[in-house]
């Protein structure tokens, strides 16, 4: 009798001790990244409040890991998107969007059969250009060309896309594949069309014909959702972020599931926040899924100049965007006032093994610990890119069925053991 007793204690031990914890994280972990991405969500953009629903979700999500204080942060946005048709053939066959073709963040809509004009990149002549596309042939033509080589020419490249500069209808870019689809300038309409292209698009086709509608949405309102776990001091803080918004709608049937890019990194600060609500950390812990990161930072931006704690009380900040991946090296970027916390995760990593190594880059405007690193808050960028996972980046195919989660628990461990040890 005495012995099953013990038995049974070892067993109660065994499963509420600390091993057993990160494999109910990966499950908890698991869970919120397949509904993130799921079509419920619509690719968590803005014109089919998508994103404000995932935020929704992610306030109900806090609670239920036990945060003590959820609060919604709301901020405005300009943003241009493509909820509606979105059709564009090739001297009649049709395209498939996002994977033929994708747009130009700022792009207009644009409706009509046009002719192609293909630019020769090998005698490249700017003259002969504008001339051409003055002829009876070529009126109102969708420009074709490499967007790689219109870099090297960008002030007539900038003529192409005036309404004023050039009379051709629009552009086509080529591009390699899969075709990524971005938002950082989506806050404005261009005057013509820009529509990517993979380098398979044929190179002596007619005409496109293309029937694609975009709605600007003029001071949408989103907003952050902040999780507050309550530590033994309050006079200092750690935070952790991820930005939970991303690329919305490429027309009415297509979006971008964005499991790595960024329901990864969302999904970890979720079962972070459970993680100490269960275990009272010895500071006040913050826990921010941003919204407008993927439109050029702007709920991580609208944060830091209307902090809900002063920045000068942030201990440290933890923004973990694109983790979901199992390069067995993590990236990073920190801020000059962060270095010691990298050194000191160096230390950690060196002693545990978590990855292999921790590759530190450039600081760069790139995701949200940025607005804080101008403003000196120590902070450190985590990545985990260029696996599995990377080549579906900001495509169509960064979905819950390609999604990998190889370098969450390292992650995991990683920042909590630097809380534990440096408090
Ligand atoms: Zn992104």
């Amino acid at each position: 009798m005495k012995k099953l007793v013990l038995f049974f204690l070892w067993v109660f031990v065994s499963l509420t001790g600390s091993e057993f914890l990160p494999a109910q994280d990966l499950a908890h972990y698991k869970r919120v990244v397949k509904e993130l991405s799921s079509a419920r969500y619509q690719g968590r953009g803005y014109a089919r409040d998508g994103a404000n629903k995932a935020g929704r979700y992610l306030q109900k999500e806090f609670t239920r890991a036990g945060a003590d204080k959820v609060t919604l942060q709301p901020f405005t946005l300009d943003i241009n998107t493509f909820p509606g048709r979105m059709k564009l053939s090739v001297d009649g066959q049709k395209l498939i969007p996002g994977v033929d073709f994708t747009m130009r963040e700022y792009s207009p809509g644009v409706r009509g059969t046009f002719p192609l004009y293909y630019i020769d990149t090998l005698h490249y002549d700017s003259e002969k250009i504008f001339r051409d596309l003055e002829l009876p042939e070529n009126k109102g033509a969708f420009v074709v060309c490499d967007f790689m080589f219109s870099y090297r020419h960008r002030a007539d490249f900038k003529r192409l896309q005036s309404r004023d500069g050039a009379p051709n209808a629009g552009l086509l870019f080529t591009w390699e594949e899969p075709l990524k689809f971005y938002k950082a300038y989506g806050e404005k309409v261009g005057e013509k069309p820009i529509i990517w292209v993979p380098y398979r698009f044929p190179k002596d086709a007619r005409t496109v014909t293309a029937d694609i509608e975009n709605r600007f949405l003029d001071d949408y309102e989103c907003f952050n959702v902040i999780a507050k776990v309550e530590g033994e001091r309050h006079d200092s803080c750690y935070v952790f972020t991820a930005h939970y918004d991303h690329l919305g709608n490429l027309g009415r049937r297509v979006y971008y599931p964005g499991a790595n890019d960024n329901a990864s990194g969302t999904a970890a600060i979720v079962t972070l926040a459970a993680h100490y609500a269960k275990n009272r950390p010895p500071y006040d812990m913050y826990f921010i899924a941003f919204s407008g990161e993927d439109a050029n930072l702007r709920g991580s931006t609208w944060f830091a100049e209307h902090p809900v704690v002063p920045l000068e009380q942030i201990r440290y900040l933890f923004n973990l965007d694109m983790i979901g991946d199992n390069n067995p090296v993590a990236y990073c970027e920190v801020s000059a006032e962060g270095m010691w916390g990298f050194e000191r995760l160096e230390e950690i990593n060196a002693g545990a093994g978590h990855f292999q190594a921790l590759n530190r880059g450039e600081l760069a405007a790139n995701s949200d610990h940025y607005p804080f690193a101008v403003r000196h808050v120590p902070c450190i960028f985590l990545e985990n890119k260029m696996g599995d996972a990377f080549p579906y980046y900001h495509t169509v195919h960064d979905n819950w069925r390609n999604a990998v989660f190889d370098s969450y628990e390292p992650l995991f461990r990683l920042v909590t053991d630097f809380i534990e040890q440096y408090q």
